[in-house]
């Protein structure tokens, strides 16, 4: 009886969990960089649930985004100098040579820098990699890919990973992308989870409205 009892409870806090998790996921992805900054530091609880259904939802893909991010950082020189934004608990960082900055709202990690990824306190022109995995959360895209340009040197790379059904217009979206003084220099749209895209920068992001620059918000299903 207690056995059974105890599997019940068991079973309402993971639906539990779900439900907090789904609704939280939804403000992040409706709301800009900054709202997300004050909702987790008005309740830095809020963060680890995000993070452990983040963590449940990502364990039924079929490979981690962030591990096609280390294979491409083990194929280049270690001696580049990488700025993950939203790296969650840094197995960016903790899976390369490379140095990292690591970004993030809360810090899972002691090497998690927190800021909001719309501000991060880095001097202009100052790496040469910068990476989005599955962090392109904010509504202020524009905003979020232009401190990543001013962080990057000129013909710096910028990696986006990004839930594949976020995507409503690749082209235009890519389009956009070159007026943020961004080239597409390979893209891998084979997994029905997730894109890798790879891109240059070319210059400083360009100013004015970029319309194409839209990504739905990634809401998951309950299950
Ligand atoms: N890159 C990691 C984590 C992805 S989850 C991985 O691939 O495993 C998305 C991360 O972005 C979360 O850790 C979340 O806290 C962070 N994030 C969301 N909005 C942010 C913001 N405005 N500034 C900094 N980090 C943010």
């Amino acid at each position: 009886r207690s056995g059974r009892s105890a599997a019940l409870r068991a079973r309402m806090e993971e639906r539990l969990l779900g439900a907090r998790f789904r609704y939280l996921n939804q403000q992040l992805y409706t709301g800009s960089s900054q709202d997300a900054a004050r909702l987790f530091r008005a309740d830095p609880a809020t963060f680890h649930l995000y993070h452990r259904g983040f963590e449940r939802q990502v364990r039924r893909w079929p490979e981690r985004p962030v591990q096609r991010i280390v294979r491409y950082l083990r194929r280049r020189p270690a001696s580049l100098v990488v700025a993950d934004f939203g790296c969650g608990d840094c197995t960016l960082a903790a899976s390369v040579r490379n140095q990292v900055h690591c970004f993030d709202l809360v810090p899972l990690s002691p090497r998690v820098t927190v800021c909001d990824m719309a501000k991060v306190p880095l001097a202009a022109e100052s790496v040469d990699v910068a990476v989005f995995c599955l962090a392109l959360m904010g509504t202020n895209l524009q905003e979020i890919l232009g401190e990543a340009n001013r962080v990057l040197k000129l013909g710096g790379t910028l990696m986006v990973a990004e839930v594949a059904s976020r995507f409503e217009d690749t082209r235009a979206f890519l389009k956009a992308m070159t007026q943020l003084g961004f080239r597409t220099v390979s893209k891998d749209l084979s997994s029905s989870y997730f894109y890798l895209l790879e891109f240059a920068k070319t210059g400083p992001a360009r100013p004015g409205p970029a319309p194409g620059l839209r990504l739905r918000p990634c809401l998951y299903k309950r299950r």
